[in-house]
């Protein structure tokens, strides 16, 4: 007899463990499977290029729920299993080790692992990424076993989160960094221009060398086959003891029988509805249409988005009628600097500073035709959480444009320009 689940849950980052806990919170009396290929319960993903890294958190303290919180709501966790095939017609799911699991209804939450570099010498020891817990015990094993001796020379490669996070836990405890991004700044994907160029300063003063626009040719070995070097397209050779990249995601949906979106992803509905059967999904590899990148057809890698959808899903499993309508929100923290992001900017034909970067603090506001689209802070709490509401209304068609003299003055609260229907809920 195959084992069965009433809803089979693939992968236990934050979407996959959101649905199970919201499906019980919201009633459901079924079988729950939370099926996931790391052998151990869900555990908070951010943590890891963070305090994780830094040796400040271990494995315990990152736990997204307490040991006894799956069992305590009959949520079988089945860990250490990959699955490697879906029969959406049987409602089937193949193991890696060639057990069958069958399902009433499937979540699919797999979420996505790490780029790999395909550059000659990608297959070096000494190169590492960051996506598993067992990635970053690899990472600290290797600079030198939880207390590291300072010094080690490390090249990252990759500006985004994931590369600039690594890159501020390690200059801060003695190493010397490069980070190699092949984009003309840092943040390329995640952030705008003045945050951009904020983040960078501060990288800088703290000792992170920055080559940008630098094209990673190959990775030089030692005698031992050991990485040795990075070298970029013009010939220069930056040595390292040890290199990361954090060169970003591809989203897992190859298992499934459906063709991959333009992004990669597995395209849903406005309630993680796929084309097959059953089937649901949610979090980074879902491709859903977003109106704050303007209706098109995305993926979102960030924990808001995975959580909100995953409530969105278990709320339709459970006979229930949202939609997905959620601000995208992210989120990093390097040095004494929060970063904060509500809404997509990608598009922006303005861009207002609020505040002043000098002073550690400020505000970035994106406009397109005339309406905020997103907003990204640093060290600006009260403008991120005034500025979600503040996106949410002017993604209102019918909204009123908002004077960019009050938008750029700090003095002004955000949310004394939001109109009364969104203030509502504020
Ligand atoms: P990312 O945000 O896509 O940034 C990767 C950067 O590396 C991009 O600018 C990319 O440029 C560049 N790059 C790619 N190939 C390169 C090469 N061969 N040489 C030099 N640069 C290269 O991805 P990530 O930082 O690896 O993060 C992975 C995922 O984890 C993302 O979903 C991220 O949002 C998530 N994450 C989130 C947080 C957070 O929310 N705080 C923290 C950590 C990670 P191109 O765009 O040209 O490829």
């Amino acid at each position: 007899m195959i084992r069965h689940f009433d809803i089979a849950i693939v992968g236990t980052g934050h979407a996959g463990a959101q649905a199970a806990a919201s499906l019980r919170q919201g009633g459901f009396t079924g079988s729950i499977g939370l099926i996931g290929a790391e052998d151990e319960p869900p555990y908070d993903r951010p943590s890891l290029s963070k305090d994780y890294l830094a040796g400040i958190a271990g494995s315990e303290d990152i736990r997204m729920r307490p040991a006894d919180f799956w069992a305590g709501r009959d949520i079988t966790l089945v860990p250490g299993t990959r699955i490697v095939q879906v029969d959406a017609a049987a409602h089937r799911l193949s193991t890696g080790t060639g057990e069958a699991i069958g399902y009433g209804r499937m979540l699919w939450a797999a979420g996505g692992t790490a780029r790999r570099l395909t550059c000659p010498g990608a297959g070096l020891a000494g190169l590492h990424t960051i996506r598993h817990r067992h990635d970053v015990d690899a990472l600290r094993a290797d600079l030198g076993n939880g207390s590291p001796p300072a010094g080690r020379r490390v090249v990252v490669i990759g500006a985004g989160f994931i590369g600039l996070e690594a890159a501020a836990v390690l200059s801060q405890a003695g190493h010397r960094v490069t980070v190699v991004e092949a984009q003309d700044r840092v943040l390329a994907r995640v952030a705008g221009r003045l945050v951009a160029r904020h983040v960078d300063a501060v990288h800088r003063d703290q000792g992170v060398d920055i080559r940008l626009g630098a094209v990673v040719r190959s990775l030089a070995a030692d005698a031992a086959r050991r990485v040795s070097a990075v070298v970029l397209a013009d010939g220069e050779h930056l040595p390292a003891d040890l290199v990361i990249a954090g060169i970003g995601l591809e989203p897992v949906v190859a298992p499934l029988p459906a063709e991959p979106d333009a992004a990669g992803g597995i395209a849903v509905d406005g309630q993680g509805r796929t084309a097959l059967p059953d089937i649901w999904a949610a979090g980074d590899c879902a491709a859903h249409v977003n109106r704050y990148a303007g209706g098109r057809r995305i993926r979102l890698e960030s924990v808001q988005n995975a959580v909100d959808q995953a409530r969105v899903v278990a709320a339709v499993m459970l006979g229930g009628t949202a939609v997905y309508d959620a601000v995208p929100r992210f989120w990093s923290t390097q040095y004494d600097m929060r970063l904060q992001t509500v809404g997509l900017q990608t598009g922006h034909d303005v861009e207002l500073m609020r505040g002043d970067p000098a002073a550690g603090s400020f505000s970035v506001v994106y406009l397109r035709q005339g309406r905020v689209i997103a907003i990204d802070g640093i060290n600006a709490p009260q403008d991120l959480a005034q500025g979600r509401l503040l996106v949410q209304a002017q993604a209102d068609p019918a909204s009123d444009q908002i004077d960019p003299a009050a938008l750029a003055d700090p003095a002004i609260a955000l949310k004394s320009l939001i109109r009364a229907p969104a203030m509502a809920t504020l």
